[in-house]
């Protein structure tokens, strides 16, 4: 796992904050702004990848999308599950919620406390005015959801 501790996030908050207020999936930069794979972070692997910042295609930036829960079949785009797959699927139309980037197990532990502790009431308040103005239909969404399977 990428930095378990907390650094300063000055020298980052510059960028950080212009990747966040852009409406595009934020995590593959995020990414690119942290630490990359740590001796500690287990893969089957002999090679040493320390430093490495590449998306592992876990995919759980992709499971963790609203954009791609509330409409499923934008996934029929590509079967990968990378950060550069959700930029296809989500592109301008991402809510900024955040959700990928504290998913994501190669982003930083500073970038997800400064994402919780300095922008999710923002976020929030944002999502419940999005919310509130065009409820999701929860029958339909599971309906569409059982037929991807
Ligand atoms: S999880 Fe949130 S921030 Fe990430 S791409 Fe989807 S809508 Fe955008
Ligand atoms: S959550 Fe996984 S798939 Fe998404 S960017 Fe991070 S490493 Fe890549």
């Amino acid at each position: 796992m990428p930095l378990r501790i907390q650094t300063d996030v000055a020298s980052i908050e510059g960028i950080l904050v212009r990747v966040l207020n852009t409406k595009s999936p934020p995590v593959g930069r995020c990414r690119l702004l942290s630490s990359g794979f740590s001796p500690a972070h287990a893969l089957n692997i002999t090679e040493d990848i320390s430093g490495h910042k590449e998306c592992l295609g876990c995919g759980n930036c992709v499971d963790i999308c609203p954009v791609l829960l509330r409409e499923p079949s934008r996934r029929d785009m590509t079967e990968q599950r990378t950060s550069m797959a959700l930029e296809s699927m989500v592109g301008e139309d991402c809510d900024q919620c955040g959700a990928c980037v504290l998913a994501c197990p190669q982003v930083d532990t500073t970038i997800k406390y400064y994402l919780v502790n300095r922008r999710m009431v923002e976020v929030m308040s944002r999502l419940e005015q999005r919310v509130g103005d065009d409820e999701p239909d929860l029958d339909l969404l599971l309906e569409e959801a059982m037929g991807q399977g």
